[in-house]
């Protein structure tokens, strides 16, 4: 059976103290997460230290939002997987659209970045998905199949996450359709190896839309930005239906 994974990705938000905020309304409803479940709230570095302290043997697990494919250098502004993993960080978003779009991100480097990740056991979330241009010119289906070719070129399968987020649907309020999405990861599923990689959903997902998205059987999880900011809200999602 596939791993559900509920990630959260705060992107720049949120200080310590407003972390530290959160974790007290979320900590009470963590009980009763089923244990197929794994709960993941990807947060910026500053807070990765803290929340990992804090979340220590609690049913959340820490991830980061980027990594060097380099252990260390002359790389200003970047972050070796060293010194993820010594903050007790499990997972890292690689190839978020946003990286893409304001930072030159590419799939060869999203590609680096996901065997850096893998060589220091953290288990990279690659986000993949196409533009509103290239869904209504009916080009989502090649972009898709080239993405995950290119970046998962001598990748190891059993330490993934893939997370199909259409880039028209990312904090625009407008969810793709589940059973669209559901189609999308069946195809993602046709291109890979190994059966048991968890491929999430996202864009706009939100308390309202989650048990639908979750009703697909190809969907096995979400990444969430906007609607993981608030606990209520992030803990709705994550005892989905
Ligand atoms: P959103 O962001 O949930 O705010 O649409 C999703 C993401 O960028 O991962």
């Amino acid at each position: 059976m596939r791993k559900v994974v509920i990630a959260g990705n705060w992107k720049m938000h949120k200080t310590q103290a407003e972390s530290l905020a959160f974790l007290q309304g979320l900590m009470p409803q963590l009980e009763a997460v089923p244990e197929q479940r794994e709960v993941v709230l990807c947060v910026p570095f500053t807070a990765l230290s803290l929340l990992s302290e804090k979340l220590h043997g609690s049913r959340v697990k820490i991830g980061a939002q980027n990594v060097h494919w380099d252990e260390s250098g002359a790389y200003t502004g970047e972050i070796a997987s060293g010194m993820l993993t010594e903050l007790g960080v499990r997972y890292v978003i690689v190839g978020h659209s946003e990286r893409r779009q304001y930072f030159g991100e590419t799939d060869e480097t999203a590609n680096r970045r996901l065997k850096a990740a893998q060589a220091a056991g953290l288990t990279p979330i690659l986000c993949v998905g196409e533009t509103k241009q290239q869904r209504d010119a009916g080009e989502t289906d090649a972009w898709i199949t080239g993405q995950i070719k290119a970046g998962l070129t001598g990748i190891d399968q059993s330490n993934l996450v893939i997370a199909y987020e259409p880039i028209w649907a990312i904090g625009s309020g407008d969810t793709c359709e589940p059973e669209d999405a559901n189609r999308v990861i069946s195809l993602i599923r046709s291109q890979l190896s190994q059966a048991d990689v968890p491929i999430q959903y996202g864009g706009s997902v939100k308390p309202a839309n989650i048990d639908d998205i979750m009703a697909q059987p190809e969907i096995d999880g979400v990444l969430v930005g906007g609607a993981s900011l608030e606990p209520d809200s992030f803990a709705r999602l994550i005892h989905y239906q």
